[in-house]
């Protein structure tokens, strides 16, 4: 109900290692990844993470992920995606998602639990 709500996770793509924030798996060690690809999806459990070197990496939130709240594309490898507005408008669906600090979440468990919360 409410599609206002952030879908964001902390990049833990920041570290060399490169590990999902969502399962913990080691992305390198995977099939699919590609360190020149702009975004990887996570083969264990198919969370999309933006690569580091694409994507833009927050000044209001350095190092937190922008998802789209209509059509999940992550917004941080947008042309003109950045966490100092107010509001950003996906270039993909249009949908003007909310850029604002009580919609960031430090991991998908904590967005979960929000979520929940709203009722959302
Ligand atoms: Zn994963
Ligand atoms: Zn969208």
């Amino acid at each position: 109900m409410n599609n206002l709500l952030r879908n964001v996770t902390k990049m833990v793509l920041l570290k060399r290692k490169c590990q999902c924030p969502e399962c913990g798996a080691v992305l390198s060690m995977q099939e699919s990844f590609d360190e020149n690809n702009e975004i990887n999806v996570c083969e264990k459990c198919g969370q999309k993470l933006a690569n580091r070197q694409f994507a833009y990496q927050g000044e209001r939130f350095p190092g937190v992920t922008w998802f789209c709240d209509d059509c999940g594309t992550i917004l941080n490898t947008q042309e003109g995606f950045r966490d100092i507005y107010p509001f950003y408008r996906c270039d993909k669906c249009g949908y003007l998602n909310r850029i604002t600090e009580d919609e960031a979440f430090d991991s998908i468990e904590e967005k979960r639990e929000h979520r929940k919360k709203i009722g959302g």
